[in-house]
């Protein structure tokens, strides 16, 4: 299939006319052709003016049509065949594996979006029936449904090509709610993008949907990222990528004259406390995990393992041991970018000039462009409450290892931290109560907890939370993976003594779309 670097703007191949962008192959330099000339500010409105003018077209299609559209996307992307997985690879550096892999979980995340859909529970309706004898006031009927907000404006993520890209998550949950989508795609992976957008309006137009309902726009994103989420028709934002971008795009959208929420998934370093009974008793295999975890896709998730917190002596010795043994063997990795290469080389040469942080092993060194050699610093729990540099992401495989006095100075390590996507405690038996002693403050801190396990890896389901306090988002009451992604693309309105045909189908009383109502108080069926 032949890339030609043209934005889509609902449905028409338009050349954009700014400056163009080149995808490079981080494993070797080279620049990729065709170049994606960004969008200007003409056509990032026309974008918006086509998504505003599917918008209500959109949000009331039927259940079926809309999760028969997020089906048909799955299928469409699929059908791209190893042309998509081959681009993704000369992009990103990623191996094929873990490329195709991806490709799975993006379409399985569509199709369970579909399913959501048609469940219609996300509709959340609420009907409190009149009460016209009730004194000494009558009670109106009152009724409420979810709609959707309006158009969404998506910043896929460099690190996930296709499951936090074009039609990622939150690309899959705009649609969902019946959100019109204008992407800005990473310039990291321009073809993978063009290739996964054009499946994405060849879906719509199968699907007879107005063309407003995606567009695809390239370009830097101080100038079409600012201008999208500036434009009066966008109505929310979903991002992945640093806190410098997220905090600018929310600054854009907090500016305009009618603010808007924008979900940006940040910086996380996803603290790991092993508990003294654990680290007694299986060091060694808590060690082999850790490292695999932090090195897994050369460190780039933003679940990696950047704290570890255990209380210092012996056992701890023997861990940071083993894990500087199993560092030492890990291969480097070529990373993303040369951009995410340097910030990464920038952050692992701030620690090792931090006269709080020791060096304690250091992965096998680089052979190739972009590589990524793995690290791992001891430090104090005192230095590391004095200094807030160690708490800064390293993106990569890079991990701070902080050595603490007693269970009170873990609590106090604990406390300190910024807000994250996850942490995790390893724990035995007899580290239940001190386990228990963290608990509260690891549920202020954190959008998942885990037990005996390792962050990386994020599962799309109904229970997982992908969020966390700022600065790991900046909305902690959401997520951005799983099905209660939907939520964030969502508002609700009360119709308050509407006839029956005024009404829409999701409130109307004979409940033809057959949902679970709350009605006069009770949950039905
Ligand atoms: P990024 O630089 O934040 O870029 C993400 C997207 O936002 C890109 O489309 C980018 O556009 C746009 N953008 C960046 N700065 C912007 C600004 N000031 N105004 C408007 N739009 C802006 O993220 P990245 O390139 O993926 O990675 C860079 C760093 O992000 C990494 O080193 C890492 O620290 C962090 N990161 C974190 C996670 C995580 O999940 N925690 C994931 C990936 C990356 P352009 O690039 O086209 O200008």
């Amino acid at each position: 299939m032949t890339l030609t670097g043209n934005l889509l703007i609902g449905h028409t191949p338009v050349t954009g006319t700014r400056a163009a962008i080149h995808a490079v192959n981080p494993a070797t330099g080279q620049a990729l052709e065709p170049p994606y000339f960004g969008g200007s500010g003409e056509q990032v409105a026309q974008a918006c003016a086509l998504a505003w003018a599917a918008f209500d077209a959109y949000r009331e299609t039927s259940l079926e049509q809309r999760a028969h559209f997020l089906e048909t996307i799955a299928a469409q992307i699929e059908a791209l065949g190893d042309a998509l997985i081959d681009r993704a690879v000369a992009e990103t550096g990623l191996p094929k594996a873990r490329i195709q892999g991806e490709r799975g979980r993006t379409c399985t995340q569509l199709r369970t979006f579909a399913r959501v859909v048609r469940a219609g529970e996300w509709l959340d309706v609420r009907i409190d029936q009149a009460l016209p004898e009730r004194q000494p006031l009558p009670r109106s009927d009152l009724r409420q449904r979810q709609v959707a907000l309006g158009p969404v404006a998506v910043f896929g993520a460099s690190n996930f090509p296709l499951a936090f890209s074009v039609a990622g998550g939150d690309t899959a949950s705009a649609l969902a709610a019946g959100c019109p989508v204008v992407v800005k795609a990473h310039s990291a992976h321009p073809g993978t993008s063009e290739l996964v957008g054009r499946a994405l309006a060849q879906a719509a137009q199968q699907c007879g949907l107005p063309e407003g309902v995606f567009s695809l726009l390239y370009g830097a994103g101080h100038e079409v990222g600012i201008a999208l989420v500036s434009d009066p028709r966008i109505q929310a934002v979903g991002f992945t990528g640093s806190r410098s971008g997220g905090m600018a795009l929310r600054q854009a959208a907090q500016a305009r004259p009618q603010p808007i929420p924008v979900y940006a998934e940040m910086s996380s370093i996803n603290p790991v406390f092993l508990c003294n009974a654990a680290l007694q008793a299986r060091g060694e295999a808590l060690a082999q995990g850790f490292v695999a975890s932090l090195t897994q896709g050369a460190g780039q998730f933003c679940t990696n393992p950047g704290l570890v917190i255990a209380r210092q002596g012996p056992a701890l010795q023997r861990f940071i041991s083993a894990a500087s043994h199993h560092l030492q063997q890990a291969a480097a990795q070529t990373m993303l970018t040369p951009g995410i290469f340097s910030a990464y080389q920038a952050g692992v040469a701030a620690l090792a000039e931090n006269a709080n942080a020791q060096p304690a092993a250091s992965g096998q060194g680089s052979t190739g462009p972009n590589q990524c050699q793995a690290q791992l610093f001891v430090t104090q729990a005192e230095a590391f409450l004095a200094d807030p540099a160690l708490q800064g992401e390293v993106f990569g495989a890079a991990s701070l290892l902080v050595a603490c006095s007693s269970d009170a100075q873990v609590r106090q390590v604990a406390e300190h931290l910024e807000g994250q996507l996850t942490a995790t405690l390893h724990l035995d038996e007899a580290d239940i109560d001190s386990a228990r002693a963290l608990l509260p403050t690891l549920e202020r801190k954190a959008g998942r907890l885990l037990v005996n396990g390792w962050p990386t890896g994020v599962e799309v389901c109904d229970a997982m939370v992908h969020g966390g306090p700022f600065p790991a988002t900046t909305d902690a009451r959401t997520t951005s993976v799983g099905t209660a992604a939907i939520l964030r693309f969502l508002r609700p309105v009360c119709y308050q003594d509407f006839p029956d045909a005024l009404l829409p189908q999701a409130l109307q009383q004979a409940n033809p779309l057959q949902l679970r109502r709350l009605l006069d108080g009770k949950r039905e069926g």
